[in-house]
């Protein structure tokens, strides 16, 4: 039987993690696990308490909270505490304070527990920022996934625009500066890209290159 690897895609905001990976996990027939999903879903709970975010508040939501990705058919539903909250974490709001919630290390923590848990069988393809430097070392295959900033505040752009929002492009670009800034620089985890991992950037590239590409990686750490 072929061996079923665990593969890490890590990267900035926007680069277009998420579609590829997706893509690439059906035609493997691999489990994918967001882990930004899981970050958002701490946000989403924050907010719901009605207050001011501090750093307070979002540690008070993280004890008792129960994270859980379902991934079926290519589609991944995310569960806070039984509640389906697939939609509801990929607004402006959530975009707003997830770095700030992400940079605690209770939260990462937890998350990073059920990162690992998830991936224990193999057979997976797991996206986020630190899955090749901290979550996931003995990875099979490990990619840093990147495009220019103007690409990804442009393909985030479509992507909110599709879902009605209306922001500038402008002010995206900003936001994801931002959060790539906060992300890159925090103390616990931070976003990098290991030494091993294959760098793709992705800029000017079709999403069947993409794929095809993250296909012919795995090809070869499968035989490494
Ligand atoms: O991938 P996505 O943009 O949905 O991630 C949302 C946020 O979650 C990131 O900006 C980052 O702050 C955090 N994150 C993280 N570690 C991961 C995945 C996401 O800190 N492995």
């Amino acid at each position: 039987m072929e061996k079923k690897l665990v593969v890490a895609i890590d990267g900035p905001a926007g680069a277009g993690k998420s579609t590829v990976a997706k893509l690439a996990a059906q035609q493997l027939g691999y489990t994918y696990i967001d882990t930004g999903a899981m970050y958002r879903a701490v946000a989403w709970k924050t907010l719901q308490q009605g207050q001011p975010v501090t750093d307070e508040l979002i540690l008070s939501v993280v004890p008792d909270i129960t994270v859980d990705l379902r991934y079926h058919d290519g589609k991944t539903t995310v569960l806070v505490d039984g509640t389906d909250v697939t939609d509801s974490i990929r607004t402006p709001e959530i975009n707003h304070i997830v770095s700030q919630v992400a940079a605690l290390g209770p939260v990462r923590t937890k998350m990073v527990d059920l990162q690992r848990d998830m991936a224990t069988r193999g057979g997976v393809l797991m996206d986020g920022r630190d899955i090749a430097s901290h979550v996931l070392p003995q990875a099979d295959v490990k990619i840093f996934l990147t495009a220019s900033i103007e690409e990804r505040a442009r393909r985030r752009w479509l992507e909110m625009r599709e879902k009605g929002y209306d922001i500038s492009l402008e002010q995206l670009q900003k936001d994801i500066a931002a959060r790539d800034k906060a992300d890159s620089e925090r103390e616990i985890s931070p976003l990098v890209q290991v030494k091993e991992a294959t760098l793709l950037d992705t800029t000017g590239m079709s999403i069947d290159e993409v794929v095809a590409k993250i296909l012919e990686l795995c090809n070869e750490g499968g035989q490494a």
